[in-house]
């Protein structure tokens, strides 16, 4: 837990969200502006700022199988969907404790 990180404090219910699914290692919440009809952050419980410091690979594993998990869940999987991880400035991370976004639910436009 990081003082001042807001997906610290809201893995630790200090401050709400729409949390659709939550185990010892994840949290998995909506995204409070969402890009697409379904845009869902996965994030561990531990605090890591980006994906340059992720060495668990088990981890890394159970974030993704989450994921596909909750797409599956979400009724995602057959239409499609795109997992992404922003990392630092170039790749426009703006909440510095990792998150995998799920974002589907319609035709998705071009990455860049
Ligand atoms: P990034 O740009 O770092 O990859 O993504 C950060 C994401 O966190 C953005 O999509 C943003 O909408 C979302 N976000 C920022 N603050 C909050 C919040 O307080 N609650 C929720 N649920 N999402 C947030
Ligand atoms: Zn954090």
């Amino acid at each position: 837990m990081a003082e001042n990180c807001l997906f610290c404090k809201i893995a630790s219910k200090r401050i709400p969200a729409d949390v659709i699914f939550e185990d010892d290692k994840v949290v998995a919440f909506k995204d409070i502006e969402p890009q697409a009809p379904v845009h869902i952050l996965v994030i561990p419980k531990v605090h890591i700022p980006t994906i340059n410091g992720l060495s668990d690979a088990s981890l890394a594993g159970h974030l993704v199988l989450t994921a596909t998990s909750l797409a599956s869940q979400l009724g995602i999987s057959e239409s499609g969907y795109r997992l992404v991880m922003n990392c630092n400035e170039d790749g426009g991370q703006t909440v510095f404790h990792i998150h995998l976004h799920i974002l589907g639910g319609h035709q998705l436009t071009s990455m860049v």
